[in-house]
């Protein structure tokens, strides 16, 4: 997996947000999946008018061809190291969401598991991506301060 590292931190909180990036990526996917990702990632405020000042983090797929590979992910930089992990890994779950199809997206619908969902109409806790990566988020932290120990 590549990491493209965008915005300014210490080198340790980069070098830590980096790992716990490759940690997760070979935690939730098999070798080949995790291996052939690129990650765009940005690690800043909110200062994107069209953005929520409040998320925690943002996937987007950049390049699906021939499948999804190449991914912008932006983390918030101004929260805890708790909620910085949490972000990290629930976005990673996004990640491996559209790189394995199980999710996708057009202009008007999610896909999920082959089933449709309105963007305008699905409230955002009825997705069940949402509902995996918070989930999921919570589990893999606890995974992960158990294993660095
Ligand atoms: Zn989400």
């Amino acid at each position: 997996m590549m990491i493209n590292f965008h915005g300014r931190t210490t080198k340790a909180k980069r070098e830590a947000i980096t790992a716990a990036f490759e940690w997760v990526a070979y935690t939730l996917m098999d070798t080949e999946t995790a291996s052939e990702l690129e990650i765009d990632l940005y690690y800043k405020k909110y200062d994107d008018n069209n953005m929520n000042q409040d998320l925690a983090g943002s996937c987007l797929v950049i390049d699906e061809d021939p499948k999804p590979w190449l991914f912008e992910v932006f983390i918030n930089n101004t929260l805890s190291d708790e909620d910085t992990l949490q972000a990290i890994f629930h976005e990673m779950v996004h990640v491996r969401q559209y790189a394995t199809g199980q999710l996708s997206e057009n202009l008007m619908h999610h896909t999920w598991k082959k089933k449709k969902f309105n963007k305008i109409w699905t409230a955002y806790m009825d997705r069940p991506w949402e509902k995996e990566a918070y989930k999921l988020e919570k589990v893999l932290y606890a995974q992960y301060v158990k294993e660095m120990k």
